[in-house]
Protein backbone atom coordinates (compact mmCIF):
# COMPACT_ATOMS: atom_id res chain seq x y z
CA UNK A 1 0.00 0.00 0.00
CA UNK A 2 2.89 2.47 1.33
CA UNK A 3 4.89 1.82 -1.89
CA UNK A 4 2.09 2.10 -4.27
CA UNK A 5 1.30 5.54 -3.09
CA UNK A 6 5.17 6.33 -3.43
CA UNK A 7 5.17 5.09 -6.67
CA UNK A 8 2.05 7.23 -7.84
CA UNK A 9 3.45 10.22 -6.36
CA UNK A 10 6.64 9.98 -7.39
CA UNK A 11 4.60 9.65 -11.04
CA UNK A 12 2.53 12.83 -10.28
CA UNK A 13 5.43 14.49 -9.59
CA UNK A 14 4.90 15.87 -13.48
CA UNK A 15 1.59 17.05 -12.83
CA UNK A 16 1.92 19.32 -9.53
CA UNK A 17 3.55 22.77 -9.94
CA UNK A 18 5.44 24.79 -7.13
CA UNK A 19 1.95 27.01 -6.54
CA UNK A 20 0.64 23.84 -5.24
CA UNK A 21 2.54 22.80 -2.53
CA UNK A 22 4.57 26.01 -1.34
CA UNK A 23 4.16 27.76 1.76
CA UNK A 24 2.58 30.78 1.25
CA UNK A 25 4.54 34.41 1.41
CA UNK A 26 2.69 35.76 4.29
CA UNK A 27 3.21 32.47 6.55
CA UNK A 28 6.31 32.73 5.96
CA UNK A 29 8.94 33.68 8.97
CA UNK A 30 11.05 36.48 7.85
CA UNK A 31 12.85 38.79 8.95
CA UNK A 32 13.44 42.80 7.90
CA UNK A 33 17.33 43.43 6.61
CA UNK A 34 17.34 46.50 9.46
CA UNK A 35 16.66 44.17 12.56
CA UNK A 36 19.25 43.62 15.15
CA UNK A 37 19.94 40.15 16.49
CA UNK A 38 19.87 41.33 19.96
CA UNK A 39 18.36 38.47 22.73
CA UNK A 40 14.65 38.85 22.05
CA UNK A 41 15.41 38.84 17.86
CA UNK A 42 17.61 35.99 18.32
CA UNK A 43 14.72 33.76 20.80
CA UNK A 44 12.10 34.47 18.41
CA UNK A 45 14.37 33.10 15.45
CA UNK A 46 15.16 30.07 17.29
CA UNK A 47 11.37 29.80 18.35
CA UNK A 48 10.03 29.63 14.99
CA UNK A 49 11.96 26.30 14.71
CA UNK A 50 13.05 26.82 10.92
CA UNK A 51 16.59 26.59 9.69
CA UNK A 52 16.57 29.19 6.87
CA UNK A 53 15.26 32.44 7.42
CA UNK A 54 14.43 34.44 4.44
CA UNK A 55 15.86 38.11 4.81
CA UNK A 56 14.21 41.19 2.95
CA UNK A 57 14.54 45.06 2.50
CA UNK A 58 11.15 47.19 3.23
CA UNK A 59 8.69 45.28 1.19
CA UNK A 60 8.29 41.30 2.28
CA UNK A 61 8.24 40.69 -1.21
CA UNK A 62 11.55 42.02 -2.00
CA UNK A 63 13.65 38.93 -0.46
CA UNK A 64 17.56 39.79 -0.66
CA UNK A 65 19.18 36.92 1.19
CA UNK A 66 18.76 33.54 3.19
CA UNK A 67 20.06 33.62 7.18
CA UNK A 68 20.74 30.04 8.43
CA UNK A 69 20.20 29.25 11.85
CA UNK A 70 24.35 27.89 11.60
CA UNK A 71 25.28 31.71 10.72
CA UNK A 72 24.01 32.14 14.21
CA UNK A 73 26.78 30.24 15.98
CA UNK A 74 29.78 32.73 16.83
CA UNK A 75 26.64 35.99 17.14
CA UNK A 76 27.09 37.32 20.47
CA UNK A 77 23.26 38.45 22.09
CA UNK A 78 24.80 40.84 23.86
CA UNK A 79 26.92 42.73 21.03
CA UNK A 80 23.63 43.67 19.07
CA UNK A 81 25.00 43.36 15.79
CA UNK A 82 23.14 44.43 12.88
CA UNK A 83 21.15 41.60 10.72
CA UNK A 84 22.55 43.88 7.84
CA UNK A 85 26.53 43.11 9.21
CA UNK A 86 25.71 39.11 9.16
CA UNK A 87 23.98 38.87 5.89
CA UNK A 88 27.11 41.05 4.20
CA UNK A 89 29.67 38.63 5.86
CA UNK A 90 27.87 35.21 4.56
CA UNK A 91 25.92 36.60 1.32
CA UNK A 92 23.82 33.42 0.65
CA UNK A 93 22.14 33.28 -2.61
CA UNK A 94 18.48 32.95 -2.98
CA UNK A 95 16.94 30.78 -5.81
CA UNK A 96 14.25 31.82 -7.88
CA UNK A 97 11.52 29.78 -9.52
CA UNK A 98 8.20 30.70 -11.08
CA UNK A 99 4.96 29.29 -9.95
CA UNK A 100 4.47 27.13 -12.66
CA UNK A 101 7.82 25.10 -12.39
CA UNK A 102 6.50 20.93 -11.29
CA UNK A 103 7.50 19.06 -8.92
CA UNK A 104 9.89 16.63 -11.04
CA UNK A 105 11.95 19.46 -12.48
CA UNK A 106 12.25 21.33 -8.96
CA UNK A 107 12.83 17.94 -7.25
CA UNK A 108 15.92 17.57 -10.20
CA UNK A 109 17.55 21.24 -9.39
CA UNK A 110 16.83 20.86 -5.48
CA UNK A 111 19.03 17.35 -6.50
CA UNK A 112 21.69 18.90 -8.02
CA UNK A 113 22.28 20.86 -5.54
CA UNK A 114 24.17 23.97 -5.79
CA UNK A 115 21.61 26.05 -5.11
CA UNK A 116 20.24 24.79 -1.81
CA UNK A 117 17.10 23.11 -0.90
CA UNK A 118 14.70 26.47 -0.75
CA UNK A 119 13.68 28.36 -3.60
CA UNK A 120 11.46 31.61 -3.81
CA UNK A 121 8.39 31.56 -5.80
CA UNK A 122 7.69 33.46 -8.44
CA UNK A 123 4.81 35.02 -10.53
CA UNK A 124 4.73 37.17 -13.68
CA UNK A 125 2.48 40.13 -12.97
CA UNK A 126 1.38 41.20 -16.94
CA UNK A 127 0.55 44.88 -16.98
CA UNK A 128 1.13 47.86 -18.70
CA UNK A 129 4.85 47.77 -19.10
CA UNK A 130 7.72 45.77 -18.28
CA UNK A 131 6.87 42.42 -16.73
CA UNK A 132 6.81 42.31 -12.90
CA UNK A 133 8.27 39.19 -10.81
CA UNK A 134 6.03 39.19 -7.60
CA UNK A 135 7.44 36.60 -4.83
CA UNK A 136 4.84 34.88 -3.85
CA UNK A 137 5.78 31.84 -1.41
CA UNK A 138 8.78 29.56 -0.72
CA UNK A 139 9.63 25.61 -1.48
CA UNK A 140 11.17 23.37 0.20
CA UNK A 141 12.66 20.23 -0.48
CA UNK A 142 10.76 19.01 2.49
CA UNK A 143 7.30 20.11 0.28
CA UNK A 144 8.27 18.13 -3.00
CA UNK A 145 9.52 15.09 -1.00
CA UNK A 146 6.31 15.11 1.40
CA UNK A 147 4.30 15.39 -2.00
CA UNK A 148 6.49 12.34 -3.51
CA UNK A 149 5.59 10.16 -0.31
CA UNK A 150 1.76 10.85 -0.43
CA UNK A 151 2.24 11.86 3.45
CA UNK A 152 3.46 14.58 6.09
CA UNK A 153 7.17 14.46 7.30
CA UNK A 154 6.73 15.03 11.06
CA UNK A 155 9.49 17.43 12.01
CA UNK A 156 11.28 16.73 15.29
P1 LIG B 1 13.34 23.45 8.22
O1 LIG B 1 14.64 22.72 8.00
O2 LIG B 1 13.55 24.88 8.57
O3 LIG B 1 12.38 22.74 9.13
P2 LIG B 1 12.19 22.32 5.83
O4 LIG B 1 12.91 22.45 4.54
O5 LIG B 1 12.27 21.02 6.55
O6 LIG B 1 12.64 23.53 6.79
O7 LIG B 1 10.66 22.69 5.55
C1 LIG B 1 9.63 22.35 6.42
C2 LIG B 1 8.38 23.14 6.05
O8 LIG B 1 8.51 24.47 6.52
C3 LIG B 1 8.11 23.25 4.55
O9 LIG B 1 6.71 23.17 4.34
C4 LIG B 1 8.64 24.64 4.18
O10 LIG B 1 7.91 25.20 3.09
C5 LIG B 1 8.38 25.41 5.47
N1 LIG B 1 9.37 26.48 5.75
C6 LIG B 1 10.72 26.44 5.65
N2 LIG B 1 11.29 27.59 6.05
C7 LIG B 1 10.26 28.42 6.43
C8 LIG B 1 10.17 29.76 6.97
N3 LIG B 1 11.26 30.52 7.18
N4 LIG B 1 8.93 30.24 7.25
C9 LIG B 1 7.81 29.49 7.02
N5 LIG B 1 7.82 28.23 6.54
C10 LIG B 1 9.03 27.69 6.24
Amino acid sequence: KEEVNIISGALDLRKKKVLDVMTKLKDCFMLPITSVLDFETMSEIVKSGYSRIPVYEGNRTNIITVLFIKDLAFVDPDDNTPLRTLCQYYQNPCNFVFEDVTLDVMLKQFKEGHKGHMAFVQRIEEGEGDPVYETIGLVTLEDVIEEMIQAEIVDE
